[in-house]
């Protein structure tokens, strides 16, 4: 896991394994197909770490040797909570992980003239159920990632039991975060270079939405 100065709010995995498939994932020749496999593996591969302190208890077993008393998931279960649109495709990797995780889904879109998101959508699970484990695979100018924690801390829950998981961040993203939500983990598999001018992240992948939905 690689950790930076400048950013202590952002971990990148630097397995071996999600920089290959990453790769993958940002050639323009990779298929549709191909793209939404891949998202769904790393985002697995990533849930495999974010999931690291879920807190454990115990249940009384017998194996065909003994009883034991065996480590088990504690009944509180997390949140997946998806950013519409591309988030789905990185909730449904997580889920295979965590099947019994509920999941919400917040819908923002940026407006014109204010180039602000605006929110058209938000359900979100019991606030017991946490962490919230949002999701999104670009972490561009923040601004949708940062209105998006807004409204999961409004609905009560804590800042440390919230968790951003993307594929790829942009460092301007990522200061918007530390600037308004220090205290949330950001979880990427890269830190790219920069924005364009367009606001897309370059390298980067293009738009996410539009690769995993075939939509362009
Ligand atoms: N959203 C995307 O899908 N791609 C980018 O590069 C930036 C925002």
């Amino acid at each position: 896991m690689k950790t930076f100065a400048e950013f202590p709010n952002l971990r990148v995995h630097d397995h071996p394994l999600i920089a290959h498939k990453l790769s993958l994932m940002r050639d323009q020749d990779t298929t549709t197909i191909m793209f939404r496999l891949l998202l769904k593996e790393i985002a697995t591969l990533m849930g495999f770490e974010i999931t690291r302190d879920l807190p454990l208890t115990t249940r009384a077993i017998e194996t065909p040797v003994a009883p034991m008393q065996a480590p088990v998931i504690d009944e509180r279960r997390p949140s997946i909570i998806s950013i519409l649109r591309a988030g789905l495709g990185m909730a449904e990797g997580l889920h295979s992980l965590i099947p019994e995780a509920c999941e919400g889904h917040i819908g923002l879109y940026r407006d014109h003239e204010t180039k602000r998101p605006v929110q058209y959508y938000c359900k979100l699970p019991d606030k017991a159920a946490r962490p919230f484990i949002l999701v999104d695979p670009m972490l561009a100018t923040g601004h949708s990632a940062a209105a998006a924690v807004e409204l999961v801390k409004r609905h009560g829950v804590g800042d440390v039991d919230i968790r951003l998981m993307v594929l790829v961040a942009a460092p301007e993203g990522v200061r918007v975060m530390l600037e308004q939500h220090p205290r949330v983990a950001i979880h990427a598999a890269a830190l790219d270079s920069h924005l364009n001018e367009n606001a897309y992240i370059v390298p980067g992948l293009g738009d996410a939405g539009d690769r995993l939905f075939g939509t362009k």
